[in-house]
């Protein structure tokens, strides 16, 4: 009576968020069987994963070591909040770090959300290259329907593509991506 539960495991609490959806209408989880931060949808790659998938084993994938999610509290724990699912959301360090210690849980999701943004859109080669496009006057779903007509054109467009012993940067992405439409579809 009165005792405070212990922490529910990584399995449990998204197990309880799987099906839940932010304020905006996004999912919390947006692939029940690919763990990812739930603020930057930071992913890591997991050699045992395809396995964990294929049998159909949620609970052991969600629980997995390699995944380095945090269970953090939504309304802070200091400040009286639950051990509960319902108050844990999985999230990497650098996020939970980053989240507000707050006892209003609308500001909180409304965080994660701008969290989301920020790092999966701004950061990602997709805004860089829709930018490109629009700077060009090329009309963006042209160019993504014309590229999903045929889904080898991405790796097609990949083959001119190069790390420069390093890795493939968001700038060559989208000089390849644009270079092969205009060579080809235009
Ligand atoms: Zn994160």
């Amino acid at each position: 009576m009165g005792k405070t539960k212990s922490l529910p495991s990584r399995a449990q609490i998204a197990e309880y968020w799987r099906d839940k959806r932010l304020p905006n209408g996004d999912e919390v989880i947006r692939d029940d069987y690919e763990p990812s931060c739930w603020a930057c949808k930071r992913w890591w790659h997991n050699e045992d994963e395809s396995k964990l998938i294929n049998d159909g084993n949620f609970k052991a994938l969600w629980n997995h070591p390699k995944y380095i999610l945090e269970r953090c509290h939504i309304h802070p724990k200091a400040l009286g909040g639950s051990n509960d699912v319902s108050n844990l959301f999985l999230m990497c360090s650098q996020c939970h770090e980053a989240s507000p210690d707050t006892t209003n849980t609308n500001l909180f999701f409304e965080w994660v959300q701008k969290r989301t943004y920020d790092k999966m859109i701004k950061e990602h080669w997709m805004y860089d290259l829709v930018k490109e496009l629009q700077s060009r006057g090329i009309e963006v779903s042209e160019f993504f329907n014309w590229y999903n007509e045929d889904e080898e054109r991405w790796l097609d467009a990949h083959e001119s593509m190069n790390t420069h012993g390093f890795k493939v940067v968001n700038s060559t992405l989208v000089a390849g991506y644009l270079s092969y439409y205009l060579e080809n579809a235009v």
